[in-house]
């Protein structure tokens, strides 16, 4: 079996149950023993070997991705132009999702006393400290100051606490200095960082092992904690999400490939179906690539100097999809949670999320890690997470297709803007775009 049938059916299984339980065991003490001492350890022993791989993941992703579209930024005109469109079509990507999340409201309506249990059963004592951490309010001076990691050791150590957005700032830096450096001295630290991105992907790969018990113990304590209640706000927020992706891909993208790709989209996007579909089918950007390729230069007609270009750095560090669905899931969880963000709050959220999107592999799921330092930062618990990683995998399947027509999107602004037949991208390529 699959294993996201596997993950699905886990989180049906553990919702089944934990409905049943609260409506059999209603006022027995049987129910909150189940809860903290079989569901809560099962989903946390999940959760754990995942967070385990969180600090190294996350600082060599990122690291790379900044070093990456550093590099874009090197090969001149076409690089500046890819750089510019990523991060506007991310920018809007997120925009629309906090939009749809403060207007349609998934996560909001749990009754104060259910959301204490539900805080008390995903989080534990961990959640109170988070909150009242993220309820000491700081000086913006302060705030800022903060960014910059001391030492980055101490705050890889006090990752969960905080100590994640100095981190980042930190790989940020790394990937802008390695960028900066000539090619072959950034060489040697480049494969480390690649080396350290593919084996802890892997260790995920090993915790995936357990993601379906994990699931259904996660899904058995939100159920026994919240009822029937749960199934309708998550079924609000998938809509969300879908509804803002859906209105992306066609509005966003379908005005973009018309105003500043001058094609027409309807007959563009009948050019991307087949990498629609892979996209769809494999929920990897970079298992789409080579698709992604094909298309462009026989059913697209773009130049391939161009797309070659875009689409082998997009798959990496352009996703719009996941940046989108970042910052739904962070909204929807801190309502959730009760944690009222305010605009300043909402604008570090929108940034991380974009931050996010280009440091996110292109692999299914990929994009979990970050969303539980997102979460970190505004107060909730990583372990939320939990509550939606049951239905991740149709989420994940759909902004995948997302992150590949945004790289075609791209490349086909670019090329539209460009002079026919030059070769200038031939020289000073840096080797990660040629590998
Ligand atoms: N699966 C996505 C991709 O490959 C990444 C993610 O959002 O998890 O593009």
């Amino acid at each position: 079996m699959p294993s996201h049938t596997r993950i699905l059916l886990g989180m049906l299984i553990g919702l089944a149950l934990g409905l049943m339980a609260r409506l059999s065991l209603e006022s027995d003490p049987l129910l909150p023993w189940l809860v903290q001492n079989v569901a809560a350890p099962l989903g946390q022993l999940f959760l754990r070997s995942v967070f385990m791989v969180v600090v190294p993941l996350v600082v060599a992703a990122l690291a790379l991705g900044v070093a990456e579209m550093g590099d874009v930024g090197r090969v001149g005109r076409v690089g500046i132009k890819t750089l510019g469109l990523t991060l506007l079509f991310s920018a809007l990507a997120v925009a629309i999702g906090l939009f749809a999340v403060n207007v349609f409201q998934p996560g909001v309506g749990l009754a104060e006393p259910q959301r204490q249990a539900l805080l008390q059963a995903v989080g534990g004592g961990e959640v109170q400290h988070a909150v009242a951490q993220a309820a000491q309010a700081k000086s913006w001076a302060q705030t800022l100051v903060e960014v910059i990691p001391k030492n980055p050791l101490a705050e890889a150590a006090r990752a969960f606490e905080g100590g994640l957005i100095p981190l980042m700032v930190f790989a940020l830096v790394l990937g802008i200095a390695m960028a900066s450096v000539k090619p072959e001295q950034a060489a040697p630290l480049k494969s480390l960082l690649e080396s350290i991105q593919a084996v802890m992907l892997q260790v995920i790969g090993f915790a995936m092992w357990l993601a379906p018990f994990g699931v259904a113990g996660l899904m058995f304590v939100v159920a026994a904690t919240l009822g029937a209640d749960t199934v309708l706000m998550l079924g609000r927020y998938v809509l969300v999400v879908l509804g803002a992706l859906a209105f992306h891909q066609l509005v966003v993208y379908g005005l973009g490939v018309r105003l500043i790709g001058r094609r027409d989209p309807l007959a563009w996007f009948r050019g991307m179906r087949t990498v629609m579909l892979t996209a769809f089918s494999t929920s990897s950007s970079a298992a789409t690539l080579p698709t992604a390729l094909a298309a462009a230069t026989e059913d697209l007609r773009l130049p391939r100097r161009v797309s070659h270009f875009v689409l082998t750095i997009g798959a990496t560090a352009n996703q719009n999809g996941t940046a989108l669905y970042e910052g739904v899931t962070v909204l929807f969880l801190a309502q959730m949670f009760g944690i009222q963000l305010d605009l300043s709050q909402q604008a570090s959220v929108m940034l991380l999320s974009v931050l996010a999107g280009i440091g996110t592999a292109g692999v299914p799921g990929g994009s979990l890690p970050m969303i539980v330092i997102v979460l970190g930062t505004i107060g909730v618990p990583g372990t939320a997470i939990g509550i939606i990683l049951g239905i991740d995998r149709l989420l994940d399947m759909c902004r995948t297709v997302l992150n590949v027509t945004g790289d075609m999107a791209i490349a086909t602004c670019v090329a539209a803007s460009e002079p026919e037949n030059e070769t200038e991208l031939t020289e000073n390529v840096p080797s990660v775009l040629t590998a």
